[in-house]
């Protein structure tokens, strides 16, 4: 397939023509250049990294009724919040057919990795693994210990499965379990995630020490807290969707002035549709809504390059021979490839690796 169109990835946009054969990138030059087959299949659109969902609570997807009315913490707090009583309700069987249809759907649309917060323990992160199987799309799970004050034992047994520890938040959790955590995570080569100032502003003093490999939400912090996570070089993962829900916004406009590393999310799988697309669209737009304009090419690389640099995968990151992980074609006009991203995307225009 010859896609003259162009490209964007960890490189920026440019105009420029893609040939793939069987899904993967042979051959990338500047558009008009490139050699013809009569034979070959021929697109004009635009070629980008998969994306990746910088975060997820998938499991979350048994719950199918509208979620009661509250507060946030009502809603997802840990121990008795609504989600943990969805979750101890549902089967282990109708747990795993949610997260694996809720998967399925994303692999349709493109997505290649997601970083899911998983709850309950060690069994959690086992049925996660068990969902995802003979799916496409890669799971990086943060687990979560069940007991506290937390067990050098079970900790050693969830990270022997999970790729991190995800916790609630430092309101949540005190500082002796974080530490615990932290230090688990450190010795085992594996990521520690927290979630952070969502319904209500914390100290960065709290959620930085012990020092996160990323932080969750950051809705209420003020400019001044956002200074201090890059400062600490810590990465974000926003979820304006999820925020939206309770009249909340992150400061995606003063994250990106600060060049901030931030990664999109979508969140509980319990309020809306895992799509990144979704998400993507709902960043640009209420961004306007609520006055604080961001660039589409600020949010296009918090769902295409940022997680892949949070990986440790830059090369995923890049439209180019050789690339680990499978670009997407997608049918649009080429001429502003980040606006477009950012405000067209849905499995329709998403080109399906064919013949030649
Ligand atoms: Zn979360």
């Amino acid at each position: 397939m010859l896609v003259e169109g162009a490209v964007l990835d960890i490189d920026g946009p440019r105009a420029a023509y893609v040939r793939l054969r069987e899904g993967k990138v042979v051959e990338v030059g500047a558009r008009g250049t490139a050699s013809r087959s009569s034979h070959e299949r021929r697109v004009r659109g635009i070629v980008v990294p998969a994306p990746v969902n910088g975060h997820t609570h998938l499991g979350d997807a048994v719950s199918v009724r509208e979620p009661p009315a509250g507060p946030v913490a009502d809603l997802v707090a840990p121990p008795g919040g609504y989600k943990f009583q969805v979750l101890a309700a549902a089967t282990a069987a109708a747990k795993r057919s949610a997260i694996r249809l809720a998967v399925a759907r994303m692999a349709r649309e493109g997505v290649a990795a997601t970083l899911d917060f998983r709850e309950e323990g060690v069994a959690g992160v086992e049925l996660f693994r068990t969902a995802l199987r003979g799916l496409s799309i890669r799971g990086f799970v943060f687990g979560r210990p069940l007991r506290r004050p937390v067990e050098a034992a079970e900790l050693a047994a969830l990270l022997r499965v999970a790729d991190g520890v995800g916790l609630s938040s430092a309101r949540d959790e005190d500082e002796g379990t974080r530490r615990a955590v932290a230090r688990a995570c450190r010795r085992a080569g594996k990521r520690f995630g927290l979630h952070a100032s969502e319904a209500v502003r914390e100290a960065p003093e709290s959620y930085l020490d012990p020092t996160p490999d990323l932080l969750v939400h950051l809705a209420k912090a003020t400019a001044d807290d956002l200074v201090a996570v890059r400062d600490a070089r810590v990465a974000v993962a926003v979820c304006p969707r999820s925020n939206a829900l309770f009249g909340r916004q992150p400061d995606l406009r003063t994250m990106e002035r600060l060049g901030l590393r931030a990664l999109l999310g979508t969140d509980n799988a319990m309020f809306h549709t895992p799509s990144i697309w979704s998400e993507l669209q709902f960043a640009y737009t209420s961004s306007r809504l609520v006055g604080r304009p961001t660039s589409a090419a600020f949010l296009a690389r918090a769902a295409l390059v940022e997680p892949w640099l949070w990986l440790g995968e830059p090369e995923a990151a890049r439209v180019a021979p050789g690339s680990p992980v499978r670009p997407l074609v997608l049918r649009l006009p080429p001429d502003d490839p980040a606006y477009q991203v950012v405000t067209r995307v849905t499995e329709q225009v998403i080109v399906r690796a064919g013949p030649a």
